[in-house]
């Protein structure tokens, strides 16, 4: 049984991650860490947040350390997904100090809290079954060219924007308390997720909402930078997977086989919203607008989730086709969800 820690449970991934997990029976308790940034909202959860016995929420900040401790503390976590963090590579070139803040800092704090909890001060041995996962990207790998293979467990991380160089940092930080002191963590580095709870900063709900509103669809530079698109429940899933069966010190891959375009992708939503909103007159591709390309923008990422698959069994169960046709249903749902989301944003 296990006193499960979520970090960033009120953001896109964790909201998804809990939603899907609550109910399976090796959990007795999940508690969600989270100090609700701009990008976390308990809306996310409803449903679940204020009314489910397991669920236990702690509105506090990975920046301060004592308060980390108690919450390990105080649940007697036995198991992490660490999955709070600064997360939106625009925000982290106008301002990197909250990446750093959070993703570097917040994650050793969560180390630390981890270790002191679950190992006896004085003879260093583990007292109680456990296991920290850490949840990092594709991102840390740096940008690929056209030809070249898919990222493997052993290409060496090379990032190249300070989110992404923020993760690699708290990445080799578990590593390293898994090598020194035995933490039984593992980490996991995905592709690009899409599917609800997106918050409306990232591609494709800002595709979504600016089609819906007959607004200029922004693309960055030429439209051909490659990413590999995973549905967020396929996402969740492996983590559960590598949570409840993977290998302490291992590090795992996920993703979708789904390399396509940015170009690509906003073209296939303005089809989709073409085709189920007729009233809004059709001919959505002429929205698409090219507009100054991000610096230092990765051209290409591609993740080989062969080890995964084949130590541990786990497949995408979403085509793209029908994962973005669900999710721009979704979003064409959930537009009081959006306004109210973006209306209480506080950075
Ligand atoms: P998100 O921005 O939607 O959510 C992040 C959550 O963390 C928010 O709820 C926020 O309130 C919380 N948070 C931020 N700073 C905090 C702090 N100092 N203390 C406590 N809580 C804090 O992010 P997401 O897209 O759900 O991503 C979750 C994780 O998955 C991140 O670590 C990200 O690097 C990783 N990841 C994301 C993707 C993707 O495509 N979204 C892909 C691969 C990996």
């Amino acid at each position: 049984m296990m006193n499960l820690l979520i970090t960033g449970g009120a953001g896109f991934i964790g909201s998804n991650l809990i939603r899907q997990v609550i109910d399976e029976p090796e959990i007795s308790k999940l508690v969600n860490l989270d100090c609700l940034t701009y990008a976390g909202h308990l809306a996310n959860l409803e449903g679940i947040h204020g009314s489910h016995p397991r669920y236990f929420f702690e509105q506090v900040d990975l920046r301060h350390q004592e308060e980390v401790i108690r919450v390990i503390r105080q649940h007697d976590i036995t198991h992490v997904i660490h999955l709070a963090a600064e997360s939106h590579v625009d925000r982290s070139i106008a301002g990197p100090d909250d990446f750093i803040a959070t993703n570097i800092n917040g994650t050793f704090h969560l180390l630390e809290a981890c270790r002191s909890h679950w190992f006896n001060p004085e003879t260093s041995i583990q007292m109680r079954a456990s296991r920290f996962l850490h949840v990092s990207t594709d991102e840390v790998f740096g940008s690929l060219s056209p030809d070249a293979p898919a990222f493997t467990e052993a290409t060496p991380c090379a990032p190249n924007s300070p989110y992404s160089a923020s993760k690699a940092a708290s990445d080799m930080l578990v590593r390293s308390y898994h090598h020194t002191y035995g933490l039984p963590a593992m980490i996991t580095r995905c592709s690009n997720n899409y599917g609800p709870y997106q918050f409306p900063e990232k591609l494709i709900p800002v595709a979504i909402q600016s089609i819906l509103y007959r607004q200029p669809v922004p693309v960055y530079g030429d439209g051909m930078n490659v990413r590999d698109w995973l549905h967020v429940g396929d996402h969740c899933e492996a983590l559960w997977t590598v949570l409840t069966q993977g290998t302490p010190g291992g590090t795992y891959n996920i993703g979708g086989c789904n390399e396509h375009a940015n170009l690509y992708l906003v073209q296939q939503l303005c089809d989709i919203v073409d085709e189920l909103q007729p009233a809004l007159g059709g001919n959505s591709r002429a929205l698409l607008s090219f507009v100054a390309d991000r610096p230092g923008h990765d051209r290409r990422y591609a993740i080989d989730a062969t080890k995964l698959s084949f130590e541990l069994g786990w497949k995408p169960a979403h085509t793209l086709e029908a994962g973005l046709r669900e999710t721009v249903n979704w979003y064409l749902e959930h537009q009081d969800w959006v306004k109210a989301v973006t209306s209480s944003q506080r950075s």
